[in-house]
């Protein structure tokens, strides 16, 4: 486990570094890019929620994502 301080800036850089995965990334059928969408108030409870135009761009960011 990685120690987790729950503080706004964690939050803030954690959304950053998630964001940056997915710059530049687009569906190769439909020239879109993906959407991101955080949820909850703390690194602990905070979810995402992604949108695409298809399939294919959501399982290419959902491998972006899971990269580093
Ligand atoms: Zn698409």
């Amino acid at each position: 486990m990685f120690p987790m301080p729950q503080s706004a800036e964690e939050l803030e850089r954690f959304k950053r570094n998630t964001s940056r995965k997915l710059d530049g990334l687009q569906c190769p059928d439909h020239r879109q890019s993906p959407r991101l969408r955080f949820e909850g108030e703390t690194l602990r409870e905070v979810t995402i929620s992604m949108s695409g135009c298809c399939p294919k761009l959501m399982a290419l960011a959902n491998a972006a994502i899971r990269s580093n």
